[in-house]
This record gives structure tokens, C-alpha cells and sequence, in this order.
């Protein structure tokens, strides 16, 4: 970083992670300048910099904020690459990276880091869990909350970096290097951002870009994505697979016949009898613990502890100790969260599922009958893939956001009946509260009630966090 001393370093966007990318500069006597577009009494975070001498500029790109004598752009991760000061960035030939590739240049640690479209935070803080309990003083940061370049200077040496990356922080990234890089699934998402899935799936396959053979590539065997991506990882192969026997790698035995649940509950009940296992490159065998006994439910989460596992043992942790932390760990708030039982029906808060791959899976892992509250910020599907798991799955949707209508076809489509369409009442708390009562009144006793919206919560609510509080709030107090 000393490399920067002296030099204009241009910082946009002005979220924790921008924080904290200015400050490092600044320490190491770079002239930084912040800049974001949104306006000064939005951004809390101005004030700090502004203290430490960093120059801030607000509310809009100014022109000539880059210019040829710019070293670096250091970009927020959600700034699409369209926005100006990166296309002028790039038109000079000015590095634009994340604050990720910053991070990576900076850890004494080695990094483990984890993408996926899907159980990236699950399998992040499981992850962090396993390696703790063994001893191995993990640090766990990036998407899942800090930034990774704030935990990089804090992590011990003979520790480890546990990043959540996302495909948007990935794709500002050169030279990041995973000692243990963890592909979880592909899923069509986030397309807006990224235009195709191509540009998406290659974000996420730069994780393993500049992987050696002294690397570790966990990937899962059950994804067709990831088994074409593994193809050309140069870091040693360590998969993991739900539904495969595989030569090496962690997997169930016995294997499932899918990933998705079998109707029947027959096979549910098998779980007490099928057991996690690792297998070494010379065949040798392990037995961790049985499915039935881990902490979190759903053959999802099951591949999601699969994958923490792999990356537990290629770090070094003895296989006995990742039993207990295995049983006891109960998932992360706002996935699949049982909430309560209420007028003798169950609500569960899963606020998190974002995409509708996400929603299927969380609908996989419960008993019907269930009533859905879906809906949320559209990002231009026409989530027809949902069709299959209403028909087979819901009993009742109460939707709502910008989405509403496009979900309430699918549904109709599925032959549902039960659809009622939340129109916005006077704010945002009180549509979805309206959405939970409408949901309440079509369930009965036994019934469970589901928010999974299948979309971001960003058309009504600050976060997916906010939409999760309310909606716990609005089911205690039907
Ligand atoms: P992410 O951080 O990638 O958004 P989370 O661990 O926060 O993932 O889980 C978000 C939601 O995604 C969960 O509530 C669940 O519905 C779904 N999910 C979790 N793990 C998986 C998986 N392995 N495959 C598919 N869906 C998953």
C-alpha cells in the first residue's frame, strides 16, 4: 500500500467498506478523495473522514474527479460499472478495484473466501463456528457485515481471514488470492446488475482466478455451474456433493436421490441413518456425524455444512472436533427463523431469500400446508420457476411489493386459489402487516406461514433485516 503515499487515490461510494478503504490510504499518506452521489446529510460517514482531513465530495460526480494522475479507483461493490467516474477510470487505464482486492493485499493471514448465489452467510458463520471451536482464530468479515480490509489488519497471522465475498465485490478484484476458495451454487440472480449471466458467472469464478496448486478449491459436485467451473481450478479439487459418492471430497452416505426433498416423509425419517463423511485422496474414510443431528434443517443447509466442513478440514481442523459446534449451531436470523406459533400455526422468517431459488429451497425444507408471504423489489424476472414449488407446495400467497401482480400470475397459473394481493396501505410496516394478517386469516391450525419473498426488500424496506423485524413484530402481536 506504501505505494500510494503521495498519490491520488479516488474512493467511491461512501458505505462502511469506503470507510474504511479511505482511511487506509489516508494512513499510509495517499491523497485520498471520497466521493458518493448521494447527498451530505445521507451520508453519516462524511463527517468522520472529513475530521481526519480526507476530502469528501457529496451529492454528485464531480467531472474531473479521475484523471490521469489517479493510481487507484477504489470502488463500493454495489456501483455499477456504468456509472461515470468508472467508465472515465477505465477509458484512462486507471486500476479499479474493490475494497476486497485491498483487504487481499493487506491480510498477514491466509484468506478462506466464499461465494455462491445461495448460503454464503450460513455457511460463512458456520464456517467461522468450526474453525473457531478448533482452535484456528478466524475472523469473519466482507459481505457478511465488517468490511474484509477493517478485519485484515486485526486478524492474527497464524489465524484466518473468513470471507463472504459476493459476485460484485469479485468483480473488482486482480490479484486476490483464497488459500480456500468455496464455490456454493450459481443461480440466475442479480442479472440487472451484471447484464448476463456470463458476467455474473465469471465474478464469481474469479475467486479461483489466481489459485496455485498449494490452493484448496471447495466446490459442489450437485451444481452443473460449479462442476464446469471446477474443470479449470488450479487449486487442489475438494468437493462436496449431497446426491454424489464421490472419490474425494465431503458427501452423505447414503447419497439423496436429489436435492430437492422426496414427497414423502419416509425419507426425511431416513436422515437419522445417513451420515456425513469425508474422504481423504487416498480413500480413507471418516465419519463425522449423522444428517438428523445438525443444527440447522433442509437438504440446502446440509450441502451449506457440507461445504463448511470441507473448508474446516483443508484448514487444518481435527474432524472430532466439528461435532458439537455442528449439532449446536442454529443457523443465522432471517433464514428459515422460527418465529413462533401462533393461533396454532407456525411462522417462520426467512426475509433473507432474495432470489426465487432461494424461496424453493426454504418451501423444500418445510411441511406443507404452507401460505407464502412473497413479493418484494423487481429486478425483471418473471419468476415462472417459482410455478412448480407453488403447485406442489403452497396452499396460500399474500403478496406484495413491486413484484405483487407478476407473482400473483405465477400463482394463478399453479392453479392457487388462495391469493390475496397486498395493495400498499399508508407505509411500508403497515402493508407488510397487513400481508401477515391476510396470511393469518387463510391459515388454520397446523398450517405454517412463510415469509420468503423470492425478491430484495429494497422497493419498501431499508434492508432484508428491517423486512425480517417487521415481520416477526406483526406475527407476535396478530
Ligand atoms: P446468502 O448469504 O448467500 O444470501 P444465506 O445463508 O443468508 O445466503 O441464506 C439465504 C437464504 O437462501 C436462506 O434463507 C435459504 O432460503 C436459502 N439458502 C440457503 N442456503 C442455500 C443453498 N445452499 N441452496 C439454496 N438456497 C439456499
Amino acid at each position: 500500500l506504501t505505494n500510494y503515499r503521495g498519490r491520488q487515490v479516488v474512493v467511491l461510494g461512501l458505505a462502511r467498506s469506503g470507510v474504511a478503504a479511505a482511511k487506509l490510504f489516508h494512513d499510509v499518506g495517499a491523497n485520498v478523495v471520497v466521493n458518493d452521489k448521494k447527498e451530505r446529510d445521507q451520508c453519516p460517514e462524511a463527517d468522520e473522514l472529513t475530521a481526519l482531513g480526507i476530502s469528501v465530495v457529496c451529492g454528485h460526480h464531480p467531472d474531473g474527479l479521475v484523471t490521469e494522475s489517479t493510481a487507484l479507483l477504489v470502488k463500493n461493490p454495489g456501483i455499477p460499472y456504468t456509472a461515470p467516474p468508472i467508465v472515465e477510470a477505465l477509458r484512462l487505464g486507471v486500476e479499479v478495484v474493490s475494497e476486497v482486492e485491498v483487504a487481499g493485499q493487506l491480510s498477514p493471514a491466509p484468506i478462506v473466501g466464499i461465494t455462491g448465489s445461495n448460503g454464503k452467510t450460513t455457511t460463512t458463520t458456520l464456517t467461522g463456528v468450526l474453525l473457531e471451536e478448533a482452535g484456528l482464530k478466524p475472523l469473519i468479515a466482507g459481505n457478511i457485515g465488517r468490511p474484509l480490509s477493517e478485519a485484515s489488519l486485526e486478524v492474527e497471522p497464524d489465524g484466518w481471514l473468513v470471507a463472504e465475498l459476493s459476485s460484485f465485490q469479485l468483480k473488482g478484484t486482480t490479484d486476490f488470492r483464497p488459500r480456500i476458495a468455496c464455490l456454493l451454487n450459481v443461480a440466475e440472480t442479480h442479472l440487472d446488475y451484471h447484464g448476463s449471466m456470463e458476467d455474473y458467472v465469471d465474478s464469481k469464478a474469479k475467486l479461483f482466478e489466481n489459485q496455485t496448486a498449494d490452493d484448496i478449491s471447495v466446490y459442489n459436485e450437485d451444481d452443473e455451474t460449479c462442476r464446469r467451473l471446477a474443470a479449470s481450478f488450479k487449486g487442489r479439487a475438494f468437493p462436496f456433493s449431497v446426491t454424489r459418492t464421490l472419490k474425494a471430497g465431503v458427501m452423505i452416505d447414503p447419497p439423496y436421490a436429489a436435492i430437492r426433498p422426496a414427497e414423502d416423509e419416509a425419507e426425511d425419517e431416513e436422515d437419522a441413518e445417513r451420515w456425513i463423511v469425508s474422504r481423504d485422496g487416498n480413500g480413507t474414510e471418516r465419519r463425522i456425524l449423522r444428517v438428523a443431528e445438525l443444527g440447522i434443517p433442509g437438504r440446502h443447509n446440509a450441502a451449506n455444512a457440507l461445504a463448511a466442513i470441507a473448508i474446516a478440514l483443508a484448514a487444518g481442523a481435527e474432524p472430532e472436533r466439528l461435532v458439537e459446534p455442528l449439532r449446536a449451531f442454529r443457523g443465522v436470523e432471517h433464514r428459515l427463523e422460527y418465529v413462533g406459533t401462533f393461533g396454532g400455526v407456525k411462522y417462520y422468517n426467512d426475509s433473507k431469500a432474495t432470489n426465487p431459488m432461494a424461496t424453493t429451497m426454504s418451501i423444500l425444507s418445510l411441511s406443507s400446508p404452507l401460505i407464502l408471504i412473497a413479493g418484494g423489489l423487481d429486478r425483471g424476472s418473471d419468476y415462472m420457476e417459482l410455478l412448480p414449488i407453488f403447485r406442489d407446495r403452497v396452499k396460500g400467497l399474500a403478496t406484495l411489493g413491486e413484484t405483487r401482480e407478476k407473482l400473483a400470475r405465477v400463482a394463478g397459473l399453479a392453479g392457487l386459489t388462495d391469493v390475496k394481493i397486498v395493495e400498499p396501505v399508508e407505509d411500508a410496516e403497515q402493508t407488510l402487516r397487513r400481508a401477515v394478517q391476510e396470511a393469518a386469516a387463510m391459515a388454520e391450525p397446523g398450517d405454517i406461514v412463510l415469509l420468503s419473498p423470492a425478491c430484495a426488500s429494497w422497493d419498501m424496506f431499508s434492508s432484508y433485516e428491517d423486512r425480517g423485524r417487521i415481520f416477526k413484530q406483526s406475527a407476535h402481536t396478530l
